[in-house]
């Protein structure tokens, strides 16, 4: 059902439908996670591709989607070419039918807990969503006639220890976090999925890949606001666990564009995207501090609470076959991404040092 007011929702529902429907010429896609940084990207893209977008939003998520806000508030595009419908992957027959209302041509499945830290608190529903949500999801897709195009968001947490640096497609998986598990389990099932079945299923391998819109908890952002709102007084230090903790960290909306592009190939096909370079947490305190004329040495304390039982390490991606499959690249540099952040973060919180009562 499409998220509505209340009010004639029997008409709406009918309306939504005719346009959902096959009477409109535009390509359909429908987005698991559209709520979140790799969703709201992928949203933007799709509706300049002059796509019709179906969001799939969890009834227990919040109804405040601040990354949707600038689409959700357009009456030009939402319920025009952005529709948010209630569904969760525990309840298969509401995504089936929905599913089969809207008949997609694309479905990118980007839902899931994503927090690696937090999946060793909660191991059992990690995997019940993250792996068993993307196997009843390729259930459906067995079913669909016509077959939509299925993009699995993957991780680099499936490499957990490689043998092999940087790692590819044919890397074997050695996962050594619940996160990582759930998610080798779901990638192993859509490649399994598209040869027994000849779906054109695809598994996008992300390394870790940030922006603005990360959300808090991960390091990156964490320091790029705590950087914010040290400068302007509203936080005195920085808990922190392993600061030498490397990753390859990319951009994410260059990300979403390799999603959809592979999404576009003439075969179904397994891609890792990746900048193929290393930096540590360091790195970030360093460009993110640097960039307000802080010195993050000053602030940093070391928080065991923060500090992983396991913590995968060399973890870098070799994004070779996506370059010469579908011509892609990262654009933005590590220091601009950084820097974009920081900007982001200062704005934020300006704002809210303005709205203080008193002010
Ligand atoms: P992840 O790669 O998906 O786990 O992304 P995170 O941003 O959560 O963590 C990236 C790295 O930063 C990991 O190696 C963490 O161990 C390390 N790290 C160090 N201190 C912190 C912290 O305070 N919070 C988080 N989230 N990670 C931290």
């Amino acid at each position: 059902m499409d998220i509505g007011d209340g009010k004639g929702a029997a008409i709406q529902h009918w309306l939504v439908r005719q346009r959902m429907g096959s009477k409109n010429n535009s390509k359909r896609a429908v987005i698991t996670g559209i709520t979140g940084q790799d969703g709201s990207y992928l949203a933007e893209l799709l509706l300049a591709e002059g796509y019709l977008v179906h969001g799939i939003v969890r009834r227990s998520s919040r109804t405040v989607r601040p990354r949707l806000d600038h689409l959700t508030c357009d009456d030009s595009v939402y319920r025009q070419r952005l529709f948010l419908h209630y569904a969760d992957l525990e309840d298969l027959t509401t995504l089936r039918r929905l599913l089969v209302d809207i008949q997609p041509h694309e479905v990118y499945h980007l839902a899931g807990q994503s927090h690696v830290g937090v999946s060793f608190e909660i191991p059992e529903s990690t995997c019940d969503f993250t792996a068993m949500g993307t196997l009843r999801l390729l259930e459906v897709m067995r079913d669909l006639r016509p077959s939509p195009r299925f993009l699995h968001t993957s991780s680099s947490e499936i490499f957990g220890h490689p043998t092999v640096v940087p790692q590819h497609e044919e890397t074997p998986h050695v996962p050594i976090t619940p996160y990582g598990a759930a998610k080798s389990f779901a990638t192993n099932m859509v490649r399994i999925y598209r040869e027994a079945f000849e779906l054109f299923a695809c598994n996008a391998i992300c390394f870790n890949h940030e922006s603005p819109r990360r959300g808090e908890s991960f390091v990156t952002r964490k320091i790029t606001q705590s950087a914010a709102r040290i400068k302007l007084g509203l936080q005195t230090e920085l808990p922190l666990g392993n600061i030498d903790a490397q990753r390859d960290w990319g951009y994410a909306p260059d990300y979403v564009r390799g999603f959809f592009a592979l999404l576009q190939a003439d075969a179904p096909t397994d891609c890792v995207f990746a900048t193929g370079t290393l930096h540590r947490v360091r790195d970030w305190l360093e460009i993110a501090f640097g960039h307000l004329d802080l010195d993050w040495t000053e602030y940093v304390v070391f928080d065991s609470r923060f500090q992983r039982k396991a913590d995968p390490a060399r973890l870098v991606g070799d994004a070779g076959k996506a370059r010469r499959l579908l011509g892609w690249q990262p654009e933005k540099s590590f220091e601009a991404m950084v820097v974009e952040m920081v900007e982001h973060d200062m704005a934020v919180q300006r704002e809210l040092v303005r709205s203080l009562p008193g002010r």
